[in-house]
């Protein structure tokens, strides 16, 4: 598989606007942070092309395809509702449109329900279509392994607050941002990972993600060949942060690209 970050950052991205910071005024590209997404083309083919999974439909999705040259995807999988991971769903449009097909999604009962209150106007069959809507199959899954086009999927559940999250693991890869709790039965679906990329938001504690010492914790004990952290706020300096890492464990940049 090949594997594509195509947004690292938290809600809001770094820079954050207005912020004077040194993170917000790093020269660094890896400082520069558009909000969490995955793009993974996998080793199934699907009309002698790769099978291509999206994880999330960012606000920056637009701007994420035209920065990674992606012209094609064929499923998204939502980890959860939140705005930072869904409102970019929109902008499927040119997808449905160069390919002539619709994009299947996946998600969990509550993040589809919210998708549908967000996005009425893609399932109201009333909707006039003159700009086009998105051309989306919608497919609510269970926490046990479900099937996208031939590539097996296993949900990962945990919370991250009171929000209730799915992450993903495809082969040897597991993708589990926006956590800050892992069920202990949940664990044993993480045996014998290559890549683990789990979120890590910033140094000090928050109620609803894990900080750099918690994801250290965590992801000491799921225990992936590699580990790269993501959904990082403003307060991740890369380089400087990048140093202080225990080996196997990285900060995620946007446009990092890694085969699993
Ligand atoms: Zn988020
Ligand atoms: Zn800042
Ligand atoms: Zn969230």
């Amino acid at each position: 598989m090949k594997v594509t970050i195509l947004g690292s950052g938290t809600s809001q991205g770094v820079p954050i606007v207005g912020c004077t910071c040194r993170a917000c005024t790093s020269t660094d590209p890896k400082d520069k942070r558009l909000r969490v997404s995955l793009y993974i083309e996998t080793d199934k083919t699907i009309n002698g092309k790769p099978l291509r999974i999206l994880i999330d439909t960012s606000p920056d999705f637009r701007q994420q395809m035209l920065l990674n040259n992606i012209t094609d995807i064929d499923a998204v999988l939502y980890t959860h509702y939140h705005v930072d991971h869904i409102m970019g769903l929109d902008d499927i449009r040119q997808i449905n449109q160069l390919h002539k097909k619709y994009v299947e999604l996946y998600a969990n009962t509550e993040t589809a329900n919210r998708i549908r209150q967000t996005f009425s106007y893609i399932f109201d069959e009333n909707t006039y279509k003159g700009g086009g809507i998105p051309l989306v199959n919608l497919h609510e899954v269970e926490l046990k392994p479900f099937d996208v086009m031939g590539q097996q999927v296993i949900p990962i559940e945990y919370k991250h607050g009171p929000t209730t999250v799915y992450g993903f693991r495809i082969g040897d890869l597991a993708y589990m941002t926006d956590c800050n709790f892992i069920p202990e039965a949940e664990f044993e679906k993480l045996h014998g990972l290559k890549v683990l990329i789990i979120d890590a938001l910033r140094y000090r504690k928050h109620e609803t993600h894990f900080s750099v010492d918690e994801a250290i914790a965590a992801a000491g004990r799921i225990n992936a060949a590699k580990t790269y952290f993501t959904h990082m706020t403003h307060d991740i300096i890369h380089a400087e942060a990048s140093s202080k890492l225990p080996v196997n464990i990285e900060f995620a940049y946007d446009g990092l690209m890694f085969e699993v």
